[in-house]
């Protein structure tokens, strides 16, 4: 069975390598060595020295919307064609979701729908970078602005990407990136969060460890969890992010298979990469056209030929049974998206003739659909 992706390990004995210094330090978490050195190393990176490491994305996510510190019952503007985690992060803060529509091209945020929705209770805009493809950075600065908003985007999928030759990190007030072991660049569980306010290191310092002041030995200022990132995920991190490069270029290779089989296809449509943006290509789906494929079936009949394509995002966050009693949106871009897309397998070192087969399953769907 080819799976819609594949986790990236390090060569073993790299990744031993690394781990013997934490038997050296013995030091296992609690921004340890091996951490900061991971910290650094990102700062490179990301061209960005406000970063903080926590112990998955979700929590980085969160704690950034805590850190802002909004009134409770603040409205955020966001999608709800993303994860589950974006839509319950607002929630989870105690703050209301405004769930905007999708553009069709690149299935991010509908920027010409956001102003309709701004109301006295909103407070920010929480836009999804989906798939590698980007949202109009440039549109969202623009209305955040004229409308005072803060702007703290998931970017759990576009870690390594950019924008005009600038990080993708440094957009926005916040970004929350996700190191998932599915996720092009892992620390087996892991995640960041990027901020512009200095202020956020020390409060999100705290937020990650049961608010517990570092400042202020005895002291806590925030009722909190744990979400500290460990020495052996740092360990990962910092062998993973020697591969960044080379598995970019490996994705960039498939993904070209997959736009080179399935371009000017009738009832398919795909993402083309961006203009001005290095993409990661961390994902590459397609929306079929209801009237000539079924994507349930497509999905099945890829099973059957032992291929596991994901309904990414399916459903819409909305569509879940703990959101839906928020939702007073009105979505059908994201709708028809969500209930049309196939996430199709993409890893480095996933084969030519593997993308050739799935292409051709595929393309034999069609006129499955209505
Ligand atoms: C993976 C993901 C998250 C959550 O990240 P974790 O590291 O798994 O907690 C949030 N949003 C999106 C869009 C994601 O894909």
């Amino acid at each position: 069975m080819i799976n819609v992706t594949k986790p990236f390990l390090p060569p073993l004995d790299e990744y031993i390598k690394e781990i013997s210094d934490i038997w050296k330090n013995n030091w296992l978490t609690n921004n340890g060595p091996k951490l900061v050195q991971f910290e650094s190393k990102l700062r490179d990176y990301l061209s960005n020295n406000n970063t903080s490491l926590f112990v998955n994305g979700h929590m980085a996510l969160e704690s950034l919307l805590k850190a802002f510190n909004f009134p409770k019952g603040s409205e955020i503007i966001t999608s709800p064609f993303t994860f589950i985690s974006t839509t319950n992060a607002i929630l989870k803060c105690g703050y209301i979701p405004v769930f905007c529509d999708i553009e069709f091209d690149y299935y991010t945020i509908d920027t010409s729908k956001i102003e309709k929705l701004i109301t006295k209770k909103t407070v920010a805009i929480l836009p999804i970078h989906v798939f590698g493809n980007v949202c109009d950075v440039w549109k969202i600065e623009e209305i955040a602005k004229k409308y005072g908003l803060k702007v703290i985007y998931d970017s759990a999928h576009a870690f390594g990407e950019k924008i005009n030759d600038i990080n993708i990190a440094n957009f926005g007030d916040a970004n929350m990136f996700s190191f998932h072991a599915t996720k092009v660049f892992n620390t087996i569980e892991g995640g960041c969060a990027v901020f512009k306010d200095p202020k956020f290191v020390d409060i999100l310092n705290d937020l990650k460890n049961f608010g517990l002041s570092s400042k202020k030995p005895d002291e806590a200022y925030y009722v909190s969890g744990n979400a500290k990132m460990n020495e052996f995920q740092a360990c990962m991190g910092i062998c993973n992010l020697r591969y960044m490069k080379q598995n970019i270029e490996a994705r960039k290779r498939v993904v070209a298979r997959y736009i080179h089989n399935l371009s000017n296809k009738e009832g398919i449509k795909i993402c083309l990469t961006q203009h001005n943006v290095q993409s990661n290509y961390s994902y590459f789906t397609v929306v079929f056209d209801p009237k000539l494929f079924d994507r349930n079936l497509v999905h099945d009949r890829l099973k059957d030929s032992g291929f596991y394509a994901r309904k990414y995002f399916y459903p819409l966050t909305t569509g879940f049974k703990c959101i839906k009693k928020y939702d007073k949106s009105n979505t059908p871009v994201a709708k028809m998206v969500s209930d049309n897309i196939l996430s199709l397998p993409l890893y480095p070192g996933l084969d030519a003739e593997s993308v050739d087969k799935v292409c051709d399953v595929i393309l034999s769907c069609i006129n499955s659909g209505n």
